[in-house]
């Protein structure tokens, strides 16, 4: 079955692509919207109605999916949530949004955060399906672990013993959030 996902980011399809085996995924040529939606749901919804529509105008009816995922910590009352991949501004890099994580936590007991996955998957005729999946962990003080990305060297997983950035790529597709969410997807849509 194909599927075109609504992002312009490569990593992010073969990420998918590697979680969801029966289904052919494809990125279109050229993709961006607003996100500006309150919810992880409302934000996958709004790309993947976006891609909908940029393909039903030049004649193509294929199923698309888009996702959208976060970083919650507890004691940040769930923040920075849909807004991680920009937490302390657009203008920061990824060790300084980590550096600033653990600056904004420092002296919290509280150490506890979620992973969260959100897939929308809107079929050829309409249909939307979505499907949400969520890994719990917590931060630790300081990074560890060179694999992942993102906030993966702070987040630690207990059952595992390691931070996500501790585990190999196989590892991680085996218990992330996205995992899971994909997991779902594959069960909703019986592929
Ligand atoms: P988006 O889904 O492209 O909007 O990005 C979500 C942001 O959440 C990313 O830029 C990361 O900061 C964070 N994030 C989402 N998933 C992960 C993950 O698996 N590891 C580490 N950070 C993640």
């Amino acid at each position: 079955m194909k599927v075109m996902l609504a992002t312009g980011n490569a990593h992010k399809l073969k990420e998918l692509s590697a979680l969801l085996p029966g289904i052919e995924l494809e990125k279109p040529d050229a993709f961006a919207c607003e996100e500006n939606g309150l919810t992880y749901e409302e934000n996958a919804s709004i790309k993947a109605e976006a891609l909908r529509e940029q393909l039903l105008k030049n004649g193509i009816a294929i199923p698309v999916l888009a996702d959208d995922s976060g970083l919650e910590v507890e004691a940040l009352g769930g923040k920075p949530g849909i807004h991680s991949a920009r937490f302390g501004g657009p203008g920061l890099s990824q060790a300084e949004r980590n550096a600033l994580l653990l600056k904004t936590l420092e002296g919290k007991d509280d150490r506890n955060a979620r992973f969260v996955s959100v897939l929308v998957y809107i079929d050829a005729d309409g249909r939307k399906t979505t499907v949400r999946g969520e890994v719990s962990g917590r931060i630790i003080e300081s990074e560890r672990g060179a694999g992942g990305f993102g906030y993966d060297p702070l987040f630690f997983i207990p059952e595992r013993g390691c931070t996500m950035a501790e585990l190999s790529e196989k590892e991680k597709n085996e218990i992330s959030h996205r995992a899971r969410s994909a997991a779902a997807l594959k069960e909703a849509l019986n592929v």
